[in-house]
């Protein structure tokens, strides 16, 4: 039987309207001060697929700000701008099994580099590799990114930027071991005020799922048939995600979801379910970008909703990779 796109909005809504109830368990972000005002109660999700399947579920209008899903699209844009061995030279590639803000391998005298461009010390790096001499001109290759991705340019929420920028003290500390063991290519105040922005661009589900689907389509727009994002760029962050996306609970996530993903502080995730080579009725199977929007977070700092969200959709739809 072909499976109709209203009869999977109906398993999606359905699916929401459960896990809604437990968003309760989680806590909203506070140590950006004004993340606290996100309504611990949202829940959202959007789906699209390759072949033009769109499904919207919940609290799919809110806008909200990136976060950490950013640290993959600046990856992306630094590996374009400076070709990926400049880049895997100055960042490694490995999990930490750390908090996503942990200091801890910057202070052991041998590290070389930072673990990874998905946690802090490594994002910061990537950003300083981009080129321009302010941080507007550093995130104009993100905006055109993003641009490219969404048809539109997304802005800049300014409250939650300077929010962040007044409370950053871990991520100045963070900034100034970097700039000790010599690791950043731009100035560190510059460097820093970028980063800071880039973690400021506010997006809604659709533009996660969005995103994500291109990266399941290897980089390549489905529509135009034109490259966004070098595939070999795309594999990259997908390695990336599945590996160290979803901070010190990225093995737990591999091994009950199985899917690349991304998630921010703000409660946003991107999941990227790559095509599967595979008879069967489900269109999704041709790949599909999932945003999930659930701010009330877990210890490590995950949608708890949507985590479940995520794993119960996977298991259902059989999306994991392995
Ligand atoms: N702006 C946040 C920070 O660096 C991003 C962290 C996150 O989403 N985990 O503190």
């Amino acid at each position: 039987t072909k499976l109709t796109e209203e009869w999977l909005q109906n398993y999606v809504d359905d699916w929401v309207s459960f896990y809604h109830r437990q968003t309760e368990e989680g806590e909203v972000a506070s140590y950006i001060p004004i993340l606290k005002e996100a309504d611990k109660n949202h829940l959202g999700i959007s789906i699209i697929s390759k072949n033009g399947i769109n499904i919207h579920s919940g609290n799919v209008d809110i806008p909200f700000t990136i976060q950490s899903i950013s640290k993959v699209f600046m990856f992306i844009v630094a590996c374009m701008e400076r070709g990926i061995p400049y880049v895997l030279d100055r960042v490694d590639v490995e999990p930490t099994g750390e908090a996503f803000n942990s200091i801890m391998h910057l202070e052991m005298r041998q590290v070389k580099k930072p673990f990874n461009p998905l946690v802090n010390a490594g994002a910061i790096t990537v950003t300083s590799m981009l080129y321009g001499d302010t941080s507007d001109q550093k995130l104009e290759a993100l905006f055109q990114l993003f641009e490219r991705m969404l048809g539109f340019r997304p802005k800049l929420n300014k409250d939650v930027y300077e929010s962040e920028s007044e409370t950053s003290v871990r991520n100045r500390a963070i900034g100034y071991y970097l700039v000790e063991l010599g690791f950043l290519e731009s100035e560190l105040e510059l460097t820093l005020e970028t980063y800071f922005k880039q973690c400021s661009i506010e997006i809604a589900t659709r533009d996660l799922a969005q995103m994500g689907m291109i990266l399941a389509n290897d980089g390549e727009d489905p529509k135009t048939g034109l490259e966004i994002i070098p595939r070999q760029v795309a594999r990259l962050a997908k390695a990336l995600m599945l590996t160290c996306g979803m901070y010190e609970a990225s093995g737990k996530f591999a091994a009950y979801v199985g899917i690349p993903a991304k998630s921010g502080v703000s409660g946003g995730i991107v999941a990227v379910a790559p095509p599967r080579i595979r008879e069967d009725d489900l269109p999704f199977l041709e790949g599909c970008g999932i945003g999930v929007y659930g701010p009330a977070l877990d210890k490590q700092g995950n949608s708890v909703a949507g985590i479940r969200l995520l794993r119960h959709i996977a298991k259902q739809w059989d999306l994991s990779i392995f």
